[in-house]
């Protein structure tokens, strides 16, 4: 079953919507390599070490694009996130000809410029990743928030930090992920979306068949992307005691 906003899609832009929609998990060859990483950004999270933030969080995201064998993204890490009446923007992606591709994530919240919870953190930073997946790899020339979309963002986050996040305070994760996923329909379109490049992407991995795995990492060739100017945010929850 899509997602409401799937009715109000153009033809094309339903079929890019299915093909997301029926590829449920984005397989990582060895992923249990990247465990070291975690910890150490779980680490830099409890001490509240932002240099350290950024550090494994670069190394993280590094590690996953190399091990799937795509092409590298740029991550970003500020300080307090935006916010406005909908929400505090989370994580942003973007993919242009001048900068290529690059995730930006925010480490305090806005209300109270909290450190955010790692497995809040660490969720956001993967579904950046997922979004880069999905052009770089997956060779769709927009990346839509479907099911399946949501299903690769969790099976992501299973292989990379399966084990993890126990000391997480009870529910904290939780709950914003289920926030995040409620809206995903009204944040699901790109932004600055520019025509459509239909897909100019290229890519030897795609969802095959009834594709149900995305196997990448076995397409050595980089990708050049010619994809018009993508930017997508990812908006989560209302600090609370936003200023009015
Ligand atoms: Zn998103």
């Amino acid at each position: 079953m899509p997602f409401d906003y799937y009715r109000r899609l153009s033809a094309r832009d339903k079929a890019v919507y299915r093909k997301s929609d029926a590829v449920r998990e984005i397989r990582v060859p060895n992923a249990r390599t990247l465990l070291p990483f975690v910890e150490t950004l779980r680490e830099a999270i409890e001490t509240e070490s932002e240099h350290g933030v950024r550090t494994a969080s670069r190394a993280l995201v590094d590690g996953i694009t190399g091990l799937l064998g795509i092409q590298p993204v740029r991550v970003i890490v500020r300080r307090r996130r935006p916010s406005n009446d909908t929400g505090e923007l989370h994580g942003y992606y973007t993919l242009t000809d001048e900068r290529g591709a690059q995730i930006e994530v925010w480490m305090r919240t806005a209300a109270n410029e909290r450190m955010v919870a790692f497995r809040t953190y660490l969720r956001t930073l993967l579904h950046e990743v997922v979004h880069h997946v999905d052009f770089t790899s997956m060779g769709l020339s927009d990346s839509f928030h479907t099911q399946g979309f949501f299903q690769r963002e969790s099976s992501l986050v299973r292989q990379i930090a399966g084990g993890t996040g126990k000391r997480e305070k009870a529910g904290e994760g939780k709950k914003s992920v289920e926030h995040e996923r409620e809206h995903g329909e009204s944040r699901a379109r790109g932004r600055g979306r520019a025509g459509d490049a239909g897909g100019a992407v290229q890519s030897g991995a795609r969802p095959g068949g009834k594709g149900e795995v995305l196997e990448v990492g076995k397409v050595g060739a980089p990708v050049k992307s010619v994809v018009p100017p993508v930017q997508l945010s990812l908006f989560g929850e209302a600090g609370a005691e936003r200023k009015g």
